[in-house]
């Protein structure tokens, strides 16, 4: 079981180019970020239209329903639930009607004061019940007074924004802007990106959750928006803006761990390459004598690779993916979980048979995927088992997005590593340090969240959902916590 992510955003402002294709296209490449709802909204400048599904994008839209899509102004996502159950009154863009501006908002991340804000500005549950929901009614609110002003939308984003607690990278729209939000710790991505000129010579910009949005409909990456800034982006060009107080950036190192795709760029490092370097890293941190390599597909792949590459033992394909299913964590209940994985991997007996295996996975979450997977090496002969993990024992709540709030659910928080190795049925089990995750990256350490690992919170979360981040880690003996 991996931990959920919380969603994929997408926007862009296109002159003479058709908003909706753009985020069809776009919203295809942030997939893997939420499959639960998906939806697109535009503009002509005139008239703001929003569609939106439960479903994965292939599944929600059709050529009728982009066909109703008009306009160069659009914003599009892709929904993963950590707040707000998954009915179609949460899946986004959210909209709101305030006069005569209409509004759209897309949101990746989580707010940690949504009970507060949700006293001061109650939403009705036609409107969702998600901290998404909370925030357009605050938005919409500050619209509403200023709605005489012609940049009534701007001055109610900047006004308003600073009372938000917590994670979030929004795309924001009316009848004819675009706006980029990032946190002011910028926990989850967001990038800015410029269309080719097309052969009337217009250009556009685009902004995105991750830079494999942008390639896949040839923008050039212009940089990352930065933590704390708005961008506006309309008819007279693009224009940045700062409305939060200055502080440190804290992106979620969990990005590049699994999140992001392995195409992406975030902090100008390729994520490929950084889980190349946790994965030799590993190999030097905890080596072990063994016979083959194997990843857990797909996000275990570039660490087993560089884990193969420093310990010198072969790499080889041990499990099989089946591409036709979606992330395991895509299915709401636990039963339904425990029978993903053996509908997601089927193991290859020729390369397990008889060996002695390293198995490299990016994280254990809540422990039962791993005994599965384990399971299934054995089953299929191999002789000995090593897990190796490419980050460190996950062992505190998310409060900004990773549906991980309830402690009492994460392994590594109620057993020790010994503990934990038995669970799941290895032989070995070997967790990256703290440090060499960081090194990992290439960035300063210092500019990450790793608050699940650490209980370092960049934020104050005592108002967020639950209060187990209170208590000091609840190691006890495995068997008075059977799975
Ligand atoms: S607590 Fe963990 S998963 Fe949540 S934002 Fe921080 S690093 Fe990411």
């Amino acid at each position: 079981m991996k931990v959920g992510e919380a969603c994929g955003v997408f926007g862009v402002y296109a002159p003479g180019q058709n908003a909706a294709q753009l985020c069809y296209f776009g919203l295809f490449a942030l997939q893997h970020r939420g499959q639960e709802s998906a939806g697109i909204a535009t503009s002509d400048g005139q008239t703001l239209t929003v569609y939106k599904d439960l479903g994965l994008v292939a599944q929600v839209f059709s050529d009728a329903s982009l066909h109703a899509l008009e306009g160069h102004v659009g914003i599009g996502h892709t929904r993963y639930s950590t707040t707000g159950s998954n009915r179609w009154e949460n899946s986004q863009p959210a909209n709101r009607q305030v006069g005569q501006i209409s509004i759209a908002l897309g949101h990746n991340g989580n707010l940690t004061n949504t009970a507060g804000l949700s006293q001061r500005y109650p939403v009705e549950s036609a409107h969702g019940t998600s901290d998404s929901a909370v925030m357009l009614a605050a938005i919409a609110e500050g619209v509403d007074e200023h709605r005489s002003d012609d940049r009534g939308l701007e001055i109610a984003l900047a006004s308003t924004l600073p009372s938000f607690e917590g994670a979030f990278s929004l795309v924001v729209m009316d009848q004819g802007r675009l706006f980029g939000v990032r946190d002011p710790h910028g926990f989850r991505p967001l990038c800015l990106g410029r269309l080719p000129e097309t052969v009337s010579g217009k250009s556009g910009w685009v902004l995105a959750s991750e830079t494999a949005a942008l390639d896949i409909i040839e923008a050039s990456f212009v940089r990352e928006v930065s933590p704390g800034e708005m961008v506006i982006i309309d008819a007279t060009g693009l224009r940045s803006r700062f409305p939060f107080p200055l502080t440190d950036p804290k992106l979620c190192v969990f990005e590049f761990v699994y999140f992001a795709r392995p195409d992406s760029i975030l902090n100008g490092r390729n994520v490929h390459g950084a889980r190349t370097e946790m994965g030799r890293t590993l190999a030097r941190e905890h080596p072990v004598e063994a016979d083959v390599v194997v990843p857990v597909p797909e996000s275990g792949i570039p660490a087993a690779q560089g884990f193969a590459s420093v310990s010198a033992i072969p790499y080889a394909d041990g499990l099989v993916k089946n591409r036709y299913i979606g992330r395991t964590f895509i299915e709401p209940n636990q039963l339904l979980r425990d029978r993903g994985v053996k509908l997601k991997l089927n193991p290859i007996a020729a390369t397990l048979a008889g060996k002695r295996v390293v198995l490299i996975d990016d994280s254990i979450v809540r422990g039962s995927t791993t005994r599965q997977l384990v399971a299934l090496v054995r089953e299929a002969g191999a002789r000995e088992v090593h897990l190796r993990i490419s980050s460190p024992p996950y062992r505190w709540p998310c409060y900004y997005g990773m549906d991980t709030s309830d402690r009492s659910t994460l392994i590594a928080a109620r057993l020790d590593i010994d503990e934990v190795c038995r669970h799941v049925g290895a032989d070995s089990l070997g967790y990256l340090s703290l440090e060499g995750l960081l090194a990992a990256t290439g960035s300063d350490p210092r500019s990450f969240c790793h608050a699940c690992l650490s209980a370092e919170y960049p934020t104050d979360v005592e108002g967020a959902q639950g209060k187990f981040w209170l208590e000091e880690p609840i190691i006890q003996p495995l068997s008075r916590q059977p799975d």
